[in-house]
């Protein structure tokens, strides 16, 4: 398989649902592999959360559950349409690019950019999403010469680092200016703004960042199975927690419900859970620490 979904519990409608995608899908389309960064400045915005059993398929399974999402370029999502099952790959499941033997493979420049298939199942997905045709080629061509520019420029960042009389602070701002502009994807993928995105769950996590900050709550952003979004230290203790946004409420709600499945599983798991309560509206941050009661620990702004 080429990429690993995490065990959630969001489903296709859930506020955070695209943004656990692209970090689930490591900011790419798994169809095709065009990565945000290829896209300039539409960057997320020209993703989509797609489902890969089609909903009009009518298949009798859960069509808007996490496991049936994938994360892919509008253009890929366009293409597939409400195509079978049957003619695609599953990115989550088959080596298409990826493994020793994958379904197919790219000729990269001599060939044009073209992908050839090493399999029939290849072919047919190939053929399916119309892999070849002139914009996945130009596609991947402009992969090929960004990945080029970056190596290039890593050169010269490192280089630079080592002239003796260059100052510090000159580097690290060659350094950001370099991963602010999409760059570097290496250095993208540890800038917790990246990772969370501008969706409107995206910014709500990085209020809920910046208030631990401010009440320096130490803390780290995790995106990790069963809907764990963050570690944090609180009273020396560490909680692994989930980050709930509420995007109605303007009072506190006095109780967080969990789900069962959700809950028991998260303390059969013996670690300290907690659940960041996070009010967009009103801008309140609650943590709760998940037992046999859900007791609120603190307010941690005063909203
Ligand atoms: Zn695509």
């Amino acid at each position: 398989m080429d990429y690993r979904r995490k065990k959630r519990w969001v489903r296709y409608n859930h506020i955070k649902c695209k943004m656990y995608l692209r970090n689930d899908f490591r900011f790419e389309c798994a169809y095709c592999r065009m990565r945000e960064q290829d896209t300039g400045v539409l960057g997320e915005d020209n993703f989509e959360k797609d489902h890969f059993v089609a909903r009009a398929s009518g298949a009798d399974i859960d069509l808007d559950s996490y496991d049936n999402m994938i994360y892919s370029c509008s253009k890929c999502n366009g293409n597939k349409s409400n195509k079978s099952v049957e003619l695609l790959l599953n990115p989550c499941i088959d080596n298409i690019y990826l493994g020793a033997n994958p379904h197919v493979k790219n000729l990269g420049k001599d060939g044009q950019y073209q992908l050839i298939a090493n399999t029939v199942e290849g072919q047919q997905y190939i053929d399916a999403l119309q892999l070849n045709s002139k914009f996945y080629r130009e596609m991947r061509e402009k992969q090929e010469q960004a990945d080029k520019g970056n190596s290039e420029l890593e050169k010269i960042i490192n280089e630079i680092s080592n002239l003796t009389d260059m100052p510090d602070a000159l580097i690290q701002k060659c350094k950001l200016l370099v991963s602010n502009n999409f760059l570097l994807q290496t250095s993208n993928q540890q800038d917790s703004a990246f990772k969370c995105g501008h969706s409107r769950a995206g910014c709500a996590f990085q209020d809920v960042l910046e208030i631990l900050e401010k009440r320096a709550v130490p803390h780290e952003l995790l995106f990790a199975d069963k809907d764990i979004d963050i570690k944090i230290e609180y009273d020396g203790k560490e909680y692994l927690c989930e980050i709930v946004l509420n995007d109605s409420a303007q009072k506190p709600v006095r109780c967080i419900h969990m789900k069962k499945e959700q809950r028991e599983s998260w303390i059969a798991s013996g670690a300290n859970y907690g659940v960041l309560y996070y009010y967009m509206k009103t801008g309140r941050l609650e943590f709760y620490g998940v037992d046999e009661d859900n007791e609120l620990m603190a307010c941690l702004n005063d909203c």
